[in-house]
């Protein structure tokens, strides 16, 4: 087989047999394919597409070109969620107490943040102490006692995607379905758990942009799910702009224990409730997905869920007392507000713009050795459909060193776009996909 002949095939509108689609796969991994020949590759495929089958093929080479995960020794349904990436996304950090406290085991490995979207490992890290490199008998061991552990992604799961998504960072092939749902795909399906709830982010701040490019991502992904034999369910969720107020590590996981505590903003709770709902379903606690959101707002009213995560914080070596305090996590020496150079209502907050303006602050890596600043980051005080007055705050700018304050500033005030009519609150949930078919909000 030849590496010319997959390019020239697909290049031509065919379509790929599977043993194609393994050798590529796996001559890229290895090495002995070079990166020009698969750019070429991934260009045909963004230009031609792939069926549905071909996707199928792709997404199980690349999770072969790695370790998969066994959790078969943790007892019950393990149940994983994954989020497409977003700006002030902390949903994990709620979502993994919430859901174990309803008796439904969670077993995930998370990422780091790279860019404008954050990480759940950074984020977690602001915990002194909070130990995220778990060896794998210590990871089960803990998720059969405590019912929750989250760790670092070994570094060889997967390892085809790590190669293909920077080349397809690089050569404009990232936004495309086949692609981004191989990806996730792969990695979720070598991490061993038995169903998957996605967040599939759809807007300004998304990889995908429109709402059906949403669902046909989401449709894919459940297909490739069930062909596995693992159920998926993806709901569709707006990214217009960041989810709750607090962007940056420290200050989300402080707005994740508030949310714990009953006192957090609505967007998130209500995007917890429905994805936690979704996960205690598929781990078989509930009958319907209503029924787990009605168990998930018990354990948050109850206080269970609360105390699930100083459980978890106490099991990976954290500092338990900060869940208490949050106070004593990082903060930020400089703390600088925002105002409006209008008055109007809030139409549109470009959330990518939001997060590039925390990472110039200091709270994301600009490079992947850079050394993140854990209480920088911003806290909105406006958000979509609020109305403002001129020289009123839009939002305070959290930072440790004032270099480059007024960049950030003038980026946060780039993002927010303000009109003089009223705004309605855009819908946080725009669909629900799974193998029975797609319901619309
Ligand atoms: N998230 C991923 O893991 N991969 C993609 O291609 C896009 C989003």
């Amino acid at each position: 087989m030849r590496m010319y002949d997959i390019i020239h095939k697909k290049r031509d509108g065919g379509t790929l047999t599977r043993e194609e689609i393994r050798f590529f796969v796996e001559g890229y991994t290895n090495g002995q394919i070079p990166d020009y020949q698969v750019s070429a590759l991934l260009m045909a495929i963004f230009l031609n597409k792939m069926d549905r089958r071909e996707t199928v093929d792709l997404t199980e080479a690349v999770m072969h070109s790695g370790d998969t995960v066994d959790l078969s020794s943790i007892a019950g349904i393990k149940v994983d969620k994954h989020s497409t990436g977003g700006v002030g996304d902390k949903t994990t950090i709620l979502l993994g107490p919430m859901v174990a406290a309803c008796g439904v085991p969670v077993a995930k490995m998370s990422g780091r943040g790279l860019g404008h979207t954050g990480g759940t490992l950074d984020k977690l890290e602001s915990i002194s102490g909070l130990m995220v490199e778990v060896s794998s008998d210590d990871f089960i061991r803990q998720v059969n006692e405590v019912g929750l552990a989250v760790i670092g992604q070994s570094k060889n799961i997967a390892p085809a995607d790590k190669k293909l998504y920077g080349l397809r960072d690089v050569t404009a092939t990232v936004d495309n379905v086949s692609l981004i749902a191989a990806s996730v795909m792969s990695k979720k399906l070598a991490a061993g758990s038995d169903a998957i709830v996605l967040d599939v982010k759809v807007g300004s701040g998304a990889f995908v942009k429109t709402v059906d490019g949403a669902i046909e991502l989401g449709q894919i992904m459940v297909d490739i799910g069930d062909g596995m034999g693992r159920e998926v369910i993806a709901v569709v969720t707006g990214m217009d702009q960041p989810l709750g107020y607090a962007i940056g590590n420290a200050l989300e996981v402080k707005e994740a224990i508030a949310t714990l505590r009953g006192e957090g903003p609505q967007d998130l709770r209500e995007l917890c409730l429905r994805l936690g709902g979704m996960m205690v379903y598929l781990g078989g606690k509930a009958k319907s997905p209503e029924e787990g959101s009605e168990l998930v707002l018990d354990a948050l009213r109850s206080g269970a869920a609360y105390e699930k995560l100083k459980a978890f914080v106490a099991a990976q070596h954290g500092e338990v007392s900060q869940i208490d305090a949050p106070e004593t996590l990082p903060g930020a020496r400089i703390i600088e507000p925002v105002l409006s150079v209008r008055g109007g209502h809030i139409a549109h907050i470009q959330s990518d713009e939001v997060g590039i303006s925390a990472t110039i602050l200091g709270a994301g890596r600009e490079t992947l050795d850079s050394v993140i600043d854990h209480g920088a980051g911003i806290v909105l005080v406006k958000k979509v459909g609020d109305a403002v007055k001129q020289g009123e705050v839009l939002a305070y700018l959290h930072t440790n060193s004032d270099a480059r304050l007024e960049e950030a500033r003038e980026r946060l005030l780039g993002a927010y776009q303000i009109q003089e009519e009223d705004v309605t609150v855009p819908k946080l949930i725009h669909a629900v996909v799974s193998k029975d078919g797609v319901v619309r909000y």
